[in-house]
């Protein structure tokens, strides 16, 4: 085996020199053996990359808007050449299959390409003679050091969401990313380096709570874009906007896919099981939860099973792979205690992924110890139990079985999460009543992953979201830039004097 690769901070345009007073592990998911150690940054590190940052605003929020753009088309350009090396580094560390990790670089692009036409996005209004003589118009302008924090599962694609568009703005970034995977945000940072972005605009520190904090607490940043878990998304919320920070902070979801009776069942149970198992359903929009109007369930659920035990469960390099491990072997052992619990609470374990086999992993070192787990069912769930209450995040489906529609809605509207939601009906007029009563922030009507295009916005309702604004679209460019109101007079003869009254319009 080789030796373990070091991992460090992005600091004002090149690798940080120093040396870390602490370090995590970074692991191969599909060996469970460490494949890099990353440095973890202290308080003072941190300061060092706010401190890069705010020197970098002083030139990159007055840039000109082409040349933003044109450096946005340039890094566009060479993440697209570098898409496969991006993906790589994904697999390697986070374990998702190699079309999945290809899939996420790509999504992330779009976002760069939102970005890419920043010069219209900051086009504000103007009104001629709002009084006679006198014009106003409107300014969105940066907010200066503004930072990322990212969870482990989309280690390109969520810093993406926020990075393109803050730096398109005019401001300057500080990213953190996942301890678990931290390599992608560093080829990540050469490129921007390539594509010609001055130093400091773009930084990245590593490390956990410690980094974390320092970032919500440090005056010089004004603004936190955080995704991840909804316990540490409510402290982030809370923390940062005590320290006078702008503060958006997506959190977990429990998402829910409705099936009517009148569905295409063969329709929803490839939905089921593409949505459910992808990426071993580490994805903040899987469908964790299968509702079957009755009397859907007996055939759906056979359907499920028949495609679930067909799928290809292996190391993510592996092109036959359909299905990776899962990121660490602890997250993988809580997954797992889903399905002994669900047993004991009444549920019913249709499909046991502790038995699914895995296929290639015998040919990579030490693959038998990766962190594996197959795609389970669990049937006959209710709301009291913990696999339905919890967001397992992982290769789990629990299926509710429900009397009607009503009860249905009922059910995801009681949810404490608010993510993404799916309905799979061919009925129309249903399907246009659900998108109209159902709480949740991203709606899919026979979609099951409904991820907005990068020109819309992302982001969910309740326990998914602490915050106003959703990422990216034109709520990304609200969130990293603020607004301005200019009312302006040119001189004219006929408007001295002095007059002590409210600003009336005339
Ligand atoms: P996490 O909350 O454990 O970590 C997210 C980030 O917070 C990481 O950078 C981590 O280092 C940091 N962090 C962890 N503990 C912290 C603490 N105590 N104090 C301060 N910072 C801390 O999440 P994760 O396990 O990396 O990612 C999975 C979670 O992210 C799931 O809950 C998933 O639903 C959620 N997620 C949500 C969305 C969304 O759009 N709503 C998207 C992707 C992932």
């Amino acid at each position: 085996m080789s030796d373990p690769k070091h991992i460090t901070h992005w600091i004002g345009g090149k690798p940080w020199d120093g040396v870390a007073q602490r370090r995590g592990d970074v692991y191969n998911p599909a060996t469970g053996q460490v494949s890099g150690t990353v440095d973890f940054a202290t308080a003072a590190d941190v300061d060092a990359a706010v401190q890069a940052a705010a020197q970098a605003f002083t030139t990159w929020g007055r840039i000109s808007l082409s040349r933003r753009a044109s450096v946005l088309f340039a890094f566009r350009e060479l993440v697209k050449r570098h898409s496969g090396e991006i993906a790589a580094l994904i697999t390697a560390e986070h374990g998702k299959v190699a079309s999945d990790a290809a899939g996420e670089v790509a999504r992330g692009l779009e976002v760069i390409e939102f970005a890419c036409g920043i010069p219209h996005l900051l086009k504000g209004g103007f009104s001629e003679n709002v009084s006679t003589g006198v014009d106003s118009y409107s300014l969105r302008q940066p907010i200066g050091v503004v930072a990322g924090i990212t969870p482990f599962n989309f280690p390109a694609m969520v810093p993406m969401w926020m990075f393109p568009v803050a730096i398109a703005c005019g401001n300057t970034f500080v990213l953190k990313p996942s301890e678990k995977d931290p390599s992608a945000s560093l080829l990540i940072a050469q490129l921007w380096a390539e594509a010609g972005l001055p130093d400091g605009v773009f930084n990245v520190v590593h490390g956990d709570k410690v980094a974390v904090d320092a970032l919500l607490t440090h005056p010089a940043v004004g603004a936190v874009s955080f995704v991840g878990s909804t316990p540490i998304a409510r402290y982030v919320y809370e923390t940062g906007t005590a320290h006078g920070k702008r503060v958006q902070a997506l959190g977990g979801a429990k998402n829910h896919m409705i099936v009517l009776p009148d569905a295409d069942l063969d329709l929803a149970a490839d939905a089921a099981v593409s949505a459910g198992f992808g990426s071993a359903g580490e994805r903040c929009m899987a469908v964790s939860a299968l509702v079957a109007v009755d009397p859907v369930g007996d055939e759906l659920i056979a359907k499920i099973s028949e495609r679930t035990r067909k799928l290809t469960i292996g190391p993510g390099s592996d092109t036959r792979s359909e299905m990776g491990p899962l990121v660490t072997g602890p997250h993988r052992d809580k997954v797992a205690s889903y399905l002994e619990s669900g047993i004991e609470q009444g549920a019913t374990l249709v499909e046991d992924g502790r038995a699914h086999p895995v296929t290639g992993a015998e040919g990579e070192a030490g693959g038998s110890d990766g962190f594996w787990l197959g795609p389970s069912v669990l049937d006959n769930v209710t709301p009291q139990m913990s696999a339905y209450t919890d967001e397992i995040f992982g290769p789990v489906l629990s299926v509710i079985r429900v009397p009607s529609y009503e009860a249905a809605v009922r059910l995801v509207n009681d949810s404490p999460y608010g993510n993404g939601v799916a309905i799979f009906t061919n009925d129309g007029g249903a399907a246009r009543r659900f998108v109209s009563e159902v709480e949740v922030g991203m709606v899919g009507v026979n979609v099951p992953i409904p991820v907005p295009m990068a020109y819309y916005s992302f982001g969910g309702w309740k326990g998914s979201l602490f915050g106003d604004t959703h990422v990216h679209g034109t709520e990304g460019v609200h969130f990293y830039t603020r607004g301005k109101v200019v009312t302006s007079r040119w001189l004219d003869p006929s408007h001295g004097g002095v007059n002590l009254g409210f600003p009336v319009n005339s």
